[in-house]
């Protein structure tokens, strides 16, 4: 007879979303994690393209 708390399905696991910091739930139907939303992926895609475009447009 074992008591060992059920921790992996009671508790949620959650992380920060990268581009607003809000709680994001880490389960397969979370499909932005680890970002929140479509429109927080977006926001941290495009920051990363324009600072590559910045570094590629930068004049020696
Ligand atoms: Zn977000």
């Amino acid at each position: 007879m074992q008591s060992e708390p059920d921790i992996t399905r009671k508790t949620a696991v959650t992380v920060p979303c990268p581009s607003c910091g809000q709680s994001v739930k880490w389960e397969e139907t979370s499909t932005w994690r680890p970002f929140c939303s479509r429109r927080c992926q977006l926001i941290d895609l495009n920051e990363w393209l324009s600072d590559e475009e910045e570094n590629q447009q930068k004049p020696d």
